[in-house]
């Protein structure tokens, strides 16, 4: 393995696997499944991507291809779900790791999609019962959505106001964006602006793999 590559697999390592010195002992991931993944996705990225880079968002491939499955379903509503992750951080610049992702009962339409109280009970439960009390039981870290409307999507006045007030807009939460009709995949991030406000910013994302 050359030099370069090595370097290039530390830092993917760190940002994947790793615990990030900046971060929280309770935020720690399993010791065992970390050097496995870390091995794996280093060696799957580490040819695409630029040295040094780091991408706001990692969303597991799995995540990805299941969520767009869900939208792709709704069809022709728009679906709705919630992203399960980590926040990290690594040399001061934050980052999200999506892991996993759950769904419950929904009201949809075709310019609507919201939870159901049901269909919160039906999520929460679903976490519990994946992650118990594990250790590293990932938090809830955004809302995947999608407007099937065969175009670049763009989030509407209602999905703004939703998603940048309580308890969508905590700081780095994630919202991913689908039209499963034209095939567009976007993140956005909750960053606050010069103006110290709470925006929606759409944010660069690259997907990983695990095995
Ligand atoms: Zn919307």
């Amino acid at each position: 393995m050359t030099e370069k590559k090595q370097k290039q697999k530390k830092l993917l390592s760190e940002l994947l696997g790793e615990v990030a010195p900046e971060e929280k002992p309770s935020e720690k991931i399993e010791e065992e499944s970390r050097s496995v993944d870390t091995e794996e996705v280093a060696e799957e990225i580490l040819e695409e991507y630029p040295l040094n880079e780091i991408y706001p968002v990692y969303i597991l491939h799995r995540v990805v291809y299941e969520t767009i499955v869900m939208c792709k379903k709704a069809i022709p509503n728009e679906a709705i779900g919630i992203l399960l992750g980590y926040k990290m951080q690594y040399k001061g610049k934050n980052y999200v790791k999506v892991v996993d992702w759950v769904t419950g009962k929904a009201n949809q339409s075709q310019v609507f999609a919201e939870f159901t109280p049901e269909g919160v009970r039906q999520y929460t439960t679903l976490i519990d019962e994946r992650y118990g009390e594990s250790e590293n039981r990932p938090r809830i870290v955004g809302i995947i959505h999608s407007h099937p409307f065969g175009s670049n999507p763009h989030f509407s006045g209602t999905d703004y106001n939703t998603f940048l007030n309580f308890p969508y807009d905590a700081e780095h939460n994630v919202f991913v964006l689908v039209d499963p009709k034209s095939g567009y995949y976007k993140t956005y991030m909750v960053l606050t602006n010069e103006e110290k406000q709470k925006d929606l910013i759409e944010v660069n994302w690259v997907e990983y793999t695990a095995r």
